[in-house]
């Protein structure tokens, strides 16, 4: 029989959405289950997940959970996702609520006790299940107390005698900070709450306890793993991670095919492939009319598909905007996030009507028909754990600009054009004016149609495929088993 794995996840495609993490903790499953292993999924049963409409079903399992001085009961319902079980730990006190993590107008104050509940009563069911796993693969700071939990309330439990725990964080800028007053929520042994344990600067650090807790750390690309250990991205971890840079990982997210695909993009006007791609511009006129650019077809069009966050790079977006609109090309923006972002880039589009299109929006079609339609994908970030959309638009035949860091980094190489090779563009300092260098580079390049063919054609020829970076895990979860020995 195959490794047995049990993924954790605060969120999880197709049961509930906001970010990457569920995107990955929806198609990791799959992937590792078609190279043979034994996976389950679990999560919270949130609001979002009743009310999709999936089968999900009570079971006759339920466990009580000490939070603090209160002892909660925790039902087990169940349901599947392509033939995967998945574990689903409702309390509607905590999870049957609007949003996930919180409301825009800041975290749910009992965040702390709902993530506590869920990690502790997500043990007690497979203690009592007595379901035992070679692998508990945890995810960011939600999930950061189960390997705390292991090594201390469940350590001589029989269940969990040969399990490894793995951590993988998606984005070391949030970490489940809370008072250390309120360690006693935990349940955990005092002596976990030191500067060695879970303890950080007066107060309780969820990531931190996954990250010193865990037999194995993973990351989403090999240079964030590097990036991590720096002050600059550390977010203050750098030490910690220091520490523990035998056992840290870096490991590409991969990209779902069956999603973002221009062979079969039901959502975009027409299909192309890299050996025919007329489909593209009927996808870049569609896109065209979509935002009311009054753009010859022959202009190359800059997206940008994004939260609109700094994290994003939308600081120096903002300032090299009016450089950019300079340059004879369209530009169309689709993100939500800040709100003064959204007002600037609002107020930038009444500016330049019919080249810069903006729409403030969450909207999975329109995503799909700008890396169909867009010639050139943006993507300045400051930081980028891994980043999805440039393995997206490499797929669609448009061409990432983007910041050399984390996953931008290692996804796109630099165009060269003696020899033909790489898929992109990329520049290093964090600057509005490195940013329109590039941007400038890559209209040249357009201009020059063979040279332009050939990079596109470099792009869409990657294979960024779940199957390989599940086959990364794997191997990391070999090593996680004999760190655990
Ligand atoms: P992050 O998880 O940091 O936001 P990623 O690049 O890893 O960034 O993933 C972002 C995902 O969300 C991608 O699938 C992208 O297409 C999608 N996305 C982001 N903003 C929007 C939007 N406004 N409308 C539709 N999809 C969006």
């Amino acid at each position: 029989m195959g490794m047995r794995v049990m993924i954790v996840s605060s969120e999880a495609v197709p049961f509930a959405k906001t970010g990457g993490l569920a995107d990955v903790a929806g198609s990791l499953p799959k992937a590792l289950k078609g190279l043979g292993c034994d996976v389950a999924l679990a999560m919270p049963l949130y609001r979002q997940a009743v009310e999709g409409g999936f089968d999900i079903e009570a079971t006759d399992v339920e466990v009580t959970v000490n939070i603090g001085l209160h002892k909660i009961r925790v039902p087990l319902f169940m349901g599947t996702v392509d033939g995967i079980p998945v574990y689903f730990v409702k309390q509607d006190e905590y999870f049957d609520r609007g949003c996930l993590y919180g409301t825009p107008d800041g975290d749910y104050f009992d965040n702390l006790e709902r993530f506590t509940l869920f990690s502790r009563g997500l043990l007690e069911i497979l203690s009592k299940l007595k379901a035992s796993y070679d692998i508990i693969h945890c995810n960011d700071w939600q999930t950061g107390l189960i390997p705390a939990y292991l090594r201390s309330i469940f350590k001589s439990d029989r269940t969990f005698n040969k399990t490894a725990s793995i951590i993988t964080i998606h984005n070391i800028a949030y970490q489940g900070l809370f008072p250390v007053a309120n360690f006693d929520i935990t349940g955990l042994p005092k002596d976990m709450c030191t500067a060695e344990g879970l303890e950080y600067w007066g107060k309780i650090n969820l990531l931190k306890s996954g990250i010193v807790f865990s037999d194995l750390i993973t990351t989403v690309s090999e240079r964030y793993s590097k990036e991590i250990r720096t002050e600059e991205y550390g977010y203050g971890l750098e030490g910690i991670l220091k520490k523990r840079r035998a056992n840290l990982y870096g490991v590409l997210n991969g990209v779902d095919y069956e999603q973002w695909n221009p062979e079969k993009d039901k959502l975009i006007a027409a299909r192309y492939t890299k050996d025919d791609l007329s489909g593209k511009r009927i996808c870049k006129k569609d896109l065209l009319a979509e935002f009311g650019l009054k753009l010859s077809i022959k202009k190359p069009i800059i997206a940008v598909i994004s939260r609109l966050a700094d994290q994003k790079g939308f600081d120096i977006l903002s300032k090299g905007i009016n450089q950019i609109m300079k340059m004879g090309a369209g530009m169309v923006v689709l993100g939500t996030g800040e709100r003064r972002y959204h007002q600037l880039f609002n107020k930038l589009a009444g500016k330049y009507p019919g080249k810069l299109g903006v729409k403030i929006a969450y909207d999975n079609t329109l995503a799909h028909k700008i890396e169909a339609g867009a010639d050139i994908l943006l993507m300045p970030s400051k930081y980028e754990p891994c980043g999805l959309n440039q393995m997206y638009s490499l797929r669609y035949g448009t061409v990432p600009v983007v910041r050399a860091t984390g996953g931008l980094d290692d996804t796109i190489k630099v165009y060269d054009k003696r020899s033909g090779e790489g898929n992109g563009f990329k520049f290093s300092e964090y600057s509005p004016s490195a940013m329109t260098k590039k941007i400038k580079e890559a209209i040249t390049l357009y201009r020059d149609e063979e040279s332009w063919a050939r990079v596109m054609k470099n792009g869409m020829s990657e294979d960024f495929s779940w199957k390989r970076s599940a086959e990364r895990y794997i191997a990391l979860y070999k090593k996680a088993l004999k760190i655990h020995l």
